[in-house]
């Protein structure tokens, strides 16, 4: 071929390339005193295992969606495309390397042992080579697991197809949180809640987790321009890095984020709150004060009052939109010149059932 064609065909399939250009939503949650919240998706498929996408569109969507995280977790057991995709176990991830690093998401390895319950699905993940999962002994499996050192957490606990009537704790799980092959615990995943979860978290010191366990591209589960977004978890890290993350997996400073639900430990929750609000005083005199309150994130607050002094007059319930400022009025009667605003930040859950309490002094 002569040059001048050459180049034709070169320009021609250089013109037929995607543009690079790619737009980032960041996601805007407030930050620890000395750590950073990252936000990470631990539980994903492709068609590597049962999922309907290929592994790249799980790095764009990442990085469109603002995370800062992700871990491809094919099952090891369940590859219903593995007549088209003949590969192994780490395949998908070794895909993705590459791109990850160039959108600066970090790629963590994972897969996920998939056996019935007892004990069901967990994911393992900081895995340096997936392939001695696939044994046919699942104690085997946790075995090769651990033996790489990963971190291995309980996947949808109260999956109905496991757990048909009520979300148990089965004695294969003592065994295997024993052993320390359970270091973590989904409490949401996908579109599914499993308060029970969140007490055993607590109780047992396991890092509580959110996933999206996303299967088809996430456009189709999450309707983005209605301002929803992918079950999730916020981790709570000392610098943005694989290693960070799983320093801040091992201490358990993470929490769940589901719907409109942020899902946690109350000693993390409790300074995060603090974070998502400003509160200033804007007008005190005899008759009551006027709080400023503002939401500087991307959560809706959700108020309700609890028992407090009746001659302290707010709001029974309030709604903090994402990014709004209110101006809050509280009366004072029977001749108090202040007091203790007492609610419940309804969707912050710090126990099964039970949503966070705060004060504001007045
Ligand atoms: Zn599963
Ligand atoms: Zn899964």
């Amino acid at each position: 071929m002569d040059l001048k064609k050459y180049l034709g065909v070169a320009l021609l399939l250089g013109g037929l390339l995607p543009l690079q250009a790619q737009h980032r939503n960041e996601i805007k949650v407030p930050d620890l005193d000395g750590y950073v919240t990252l936000k990470c998706d631990l539980h994903t498929h492709t068609v590597f295992s049962d999922g309907l996408v290929w592994p790249t569109v799980r790095i764009d969507e990442a990085y469109r969606e603002g995370l800062d995280a992700i871990s491809l977790t094919e099952h090891i057991e369940y590859r219903p495309h593995k007549k088209d995709i003949v590969a192994d176990h780490n395949r998908s991830h070794e895909i993705v390397e590459k791109q990850a690093k160039n959108l600066d998401i970090i790629l963590i390895k994972g897969s996920e042992i998939t056996r019935p319950m007892a004990p069901g699905h967990f994911n393992a993940i900081f895995l340096q080579d997936s392939n001695p999962l696939d044994t046919e002994k699942y104690q085997d499996a946790f075995e090769a697991a651990k033996k790489q050192n990963a971190f291995i957490f309980w996947n949808h606990p109260g999956w109905d197809a496991q757990q048909p009537d009520t979300t148990l704790w089965w004695p294969e799980h003592t065994e295997l949180y024993n052993k320390g092959c359970m270091n973590g615990i989904e409490v949401a995943n996908g579109g599914s809640y499993f308060p029970e979860a969140v007490d055993w978290a607590i109780e047992k010191n396991l890092a509580i987790l959110g996933t999206s366990d996303i299967h088809q591209p996430t456009t189709v589960s999450y309707d983005f321009a209605k301002g929803e977004h992918r079950t999730m978890s916020f981790v709570f890290a000392k610098e943005r890095t694989a290693e960070g993350i799983r320093e801040a997996l091992d201490n358990g400073r993470t929490a769940a984020w589901y719907k409109d639900k942020v899902i946690g430990k109350e000693e993390l929750l409790r300074p995060f709150f603090e974070k998502c609000i400003e509160v200033k005083e804007v007008k005190r005199d005899d008759t009551g004060v006027t709080l400023s309150i503002t939401n500087v994130t991307d959560l809706p607050l959700s108020l309700t009052k609890t028992a407090h002094d009746t001659s302290l007059v707010y709001f029974r319930h309030y709604t903090l939109r994402p990014h709004t400022r209110h101006n809050i009025r509280i009366k004072f009667t029977n001749g108090i010149k202040g007091g203790d605003m007492n609610f419940r930040v309804d969707n912050f859950i710090v126990r099964t059932g039970k949503s966070m309490d705060y004060t504001i002094k007045l």
